[in-house]
């Protein structure tokens, strides 16, 4: 198994090797990134991405397992886009990434700023860095700064869950209509703070984008409309599965797939 093999971008693959030591895929890689990648039908010929609970242990490369397949995305989809900052804010927030700690969600920001710093060959602009923003947003600053940023457009969001559901309720322009993946990382960490209700209120929050999907099939937008899944992604990290993880999983995720590195 090969970072390529499983159609990841070139200059992607490159760069994590270079940059990351990422040679080969993990276990967990190898297993969660195609299913990340694919787009599957449910019975009724919807096209979805289905919710994936990923249970693999801090070390195991599973931050990679989960970004990679949405920088993947995020490029695919970019083909076609000039570098064009207004964009950047009309857009919103693409993916939002729970972590329980604010160190966590410094270190997934490092990687994911890492990984917007290639140029891909073929997309039409240079840096994904250059139109697609990534933030952090985890009580380290000042609300209003907080909100300032977010009304400027974070497109790949990392925060701790608090923060996020205050923004949520009250800060108005922070854009989550054209979100499309929510990813849950240590869920086993975030539930043993205590998070749950916290989490679930999210959940309920981000999940119905019956509205937001029409706008967006009018709209000129980054997703081909015709493609574009009818339900957010939710991916779930856990390193255990405990009843609370499970419960978590049952109550707020679609026929999720079970995968283990
Ligand atoms: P994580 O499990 O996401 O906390 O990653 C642990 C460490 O493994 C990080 O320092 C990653 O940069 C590194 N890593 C991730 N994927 C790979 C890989 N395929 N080969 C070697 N190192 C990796």
């Amino acid at each position: 198994n090969s970072f390529i093999g499983m159609g990841l971008d070139a200059d992607l693959v490159a760069h994590i090797k270079e940059k990351l030591n990422a040679e080969k895929p993990t276990d967990i890689q190898c297993k969660a990134i195609p299913l990340l990648l694919n787009l599957n039908r449910t019975s009724s010929d919807e096209t979805i991405d289905v919710d994936v609970v990923i249970q693999a242990e801090t070390g195991s490369g599973k931050t990679l397992a989960f970004l990679l397949p949405i920088i993947e995305r995020l490029i695919r989809a970019t083909k076609s886009i000039k570098s064009n900052s207004s964009l950047t804010r009309s857009l919103g927030t693409l993916a939002i990434i729970l972590t329980p700690t604010r160190e966590l969600a410094k270190q997934t920001l490092s990687v994911l700023e890492s990984l917007l710093s290639i140029s891909p060959s073929k997309t039409t602009n240079n840096r994904l860095q250059h139109w697609l923003v990534p933030g952090v947003v985890n009580g380290g600053d000042k609300k209003k700064s907080e909100k300032a940023r977010l009304r400027k457009g974070i497109n790949l969001l990392v925060s701790t869950p608090g923060r996020l559901l205050d923004h949520l309720q009250n800060t108005r322009s922070f854009s989550v209509e054209n979100l499309r993946w929510l990813v849950l990382d240590e869920a086993d960490r975030l539930l043993e703070l205590g998070f749950e209700e916290t989490l679930q209120k999210i959940i309920q929050m981000l999940a119905d984008r019956s509205d937001a999907y029409q706008k967006i099939k009018q709209k000129n937008c980054l997703f081909d409309s015709d493609t574009l899944p009818k339900r957010r992604q939710i991916i779930l990290c856990s390193a255990t599965l405990k009843d609370d993880v499970r419960r978590l999983a049952g109550q707020n995720l679609f026929n999720p797939i079970y995968i283990n590195g």
